[in-house]
């Protein structure tokens, strides 16, 4: 066989990559079935679902040479992953930090997917590039940023977060000898995500320092005060003060703007992680919480969490888009032909990707198809409910944590004869097994808590009422 034959017959398999019109019509009838048969019963969906034992069925799918039945393997979807674990487009998923997984963002990644843009450099794909960049220009005009801030459309908030400290490790030349006598600020309710990019970024041998917080969960500014003091007497560098926007334990706000103050005063890089809470700034309602949020030096935001966006998206703002370009800088000699450009920054130059997925369509399209007005409504919403829940939880007599800021409460069933413990231990697993609502807990200084965070874009009062209702009845029976 010569050359060309074999390129042939080569061509001939190869091209069943492209799939053509008629497979395409019968495939995207068969998926969008799918999807649709999805969301009509999500509303009926439970939270969770511990029958891990069916993901077993996965290993029937060995790689072969031979392709399979789209059906059949559509199927494999709805019978091996699907039905098991936590389910976050549920309604009734209200542990943790729910997702959400908006339909139009499907639509988004789909279109994305299609046409492939490359999204990493402007000379690629200009109009992904433009796209996300308006994304980020909006978000940084939503927390007053001035126009010489910029940021980078992540995979998540742990990326985020890990880019936001790689930035400050670099703005404030944290290296060689200065590592072990820098200092970073945090409290015991700082995600443990911030840890981890410490130790990733080569910053694990500074001083993490825990700051106490307040009866209500925030960073003490007294005692802030006090161990900066003390660690500038003592020879070391206050570098890094790490604050939150809704803690993951009880979504609390640290005291933002006198944060800055201090973090000013003594030159310190200021952090915030709003992965959770960011989004909420949206509400009018809630804008006073945020107040100093521009004087941050970096924020990092989640839109798989409260813009109800599906996993896989998260956002770093940093105030000085120069601190951010040189911590990310590259350059290559392959890469030549892209670096002529001035019209837009190119995504590349502000995160350790290159070649990326174009992941601003996700959030483009639902935010440009709905409008603002619904998000705003939907984090309201949430943030009421969880304000109702607390009203209502304690008249079937359990003890709670501090007023809801946002939308997590802490909550626990006291009783006399019992161990507090042990009994909502007890109750968790209640509703672990009942699966209808999904929970998690959290323990504060020793103490179990139970623990709801309302994020879920279809989590309304139905939810909250029907998981009001298996409290009691679960309750009822324990102490039965
Ligand atoms: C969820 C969360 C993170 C981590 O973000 P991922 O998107 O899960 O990587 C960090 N900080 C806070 C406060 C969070 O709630």
């Amino acid at each position: 066989m010569n050359e060309k034959n074999l390129i042939k017959n080569l061509e001939h398999l190869s091209k069943q990559l492209h799939v053509s019109e008629d497979h395409r019509n019968k495939a995207n009838d068969q998926v969008i079935a799918y999807g649709n048969d999805y969301m009509n019963k999500v509303s009926e969906l439970p939270g969770y679902s511990n029958k891990y034992e069916i993901i077993q069925g996965l290993e029937k799918f060995s790689f072969n040479e031979q392709g399979q039945d789209l059906q059949l393997l559509i199927q494999a979807v709805q019978k091996y992953v699907d039905p098991a674990g936590v389910n976050p487009a549920s309604g009734g998923h209200l542990g943790y930090i729910p997702g959400g997984g908006l339909y139009m963002s499907g639509l988004g990644d789909y279109m994305a997917a299609v046409s492939n843009q490359y999204a990493g450099i402007y000379f690629g794909g200009p109009g992904a590039v433009k796209m996300e960049n308006m994304l980020i220009r909006w978000m940084c005009d939503e927390i007053g940023y001035p126009s010489s801030s910029f940021g980078n459309i992540t995979t998540g908030g742990s990326i985020a977060n890990l880019s936001a400290i790689v930035t400050a490790r670099d703005f404030k030349k944290i290296s060689g000898d200065t590592i072990k006598k820098s200092v970073v600020y945090m409290t015991e309710h700082t995600h443990h995500c911030v840890h981890k990019a410490l130790r990733i970024s080569g910053l694990q041998d500074t001083i993490w320092r825990e700051v106490s917080v307040d009866e209500h969960h925030r960073m003490s500014l007294a005692n802030l005060r006090y161990h900066i003091n003390a660690d500038v007497k003592a020879g070391l560098i206050p570098q890094i003060i790490v604050g939150s926007i809704g803690t993951t334990n009880t979504g609390v706000v640290d005291p933002i703007d006198e944060i800055a103050t201090v973090a000013k005063e003594y030159d310190c890089w200021f952090h915030i992680d709003a992965a959770y809470g960011g989004f909420f700034i949206l509400v009018d309602a809630l804008k006073e919480k945020f107040k100093g949020i521009e004087r941050a030096d970096s924020v990092v935001m989640d839109p798989h969490k409260t813009l109800f966006l599906p996993y896989g998206i998260g956002v770093l703002l940093v105030k000085d888009q120069n601190a951010l370009a040189i911590a990310h800088q590259y350059s290559a000699n392959y890469m030549q032909d892209a670096e002529h450009e001035d019209q837009e920054f190119s995504p590349a130059e502000f995160s350790p990707e290159l070649t990326k997925h174009f992941r601003g369509m996700r959030m483009w399209l639902p935010l440009q198809y709905h409008g603002l007005a619904p998000f705003r409504a939907s984090l309201e919403e949430k943030w009421r409910l969880c304000l109702y829940f607390y009203e209502e939880i304690q008249k079937l007599g359990f003890e709670v944590g501090p007023v809801p800021e946002l939308s997590v409460c802490i909550y626990r069933f006291v009783k006399e004869g019992f161990n507090t413990d042990e009994l909502n231990k007890q109750i968790l697993d209640e509703i672990h097994k009942d699966g209808r609502i999904f929970i998690s807990s959290t323990t504060i200084n020793g103490i179990f808590w139970l623990r709801i965070a309302i994020v879920g874009f279809r989590t309304h009062l139905k939810e909250i009422d029907l998981y009001l209702s298996i409290l009691k009845q679960k309750i009822a029976q324990l102490l039965d």
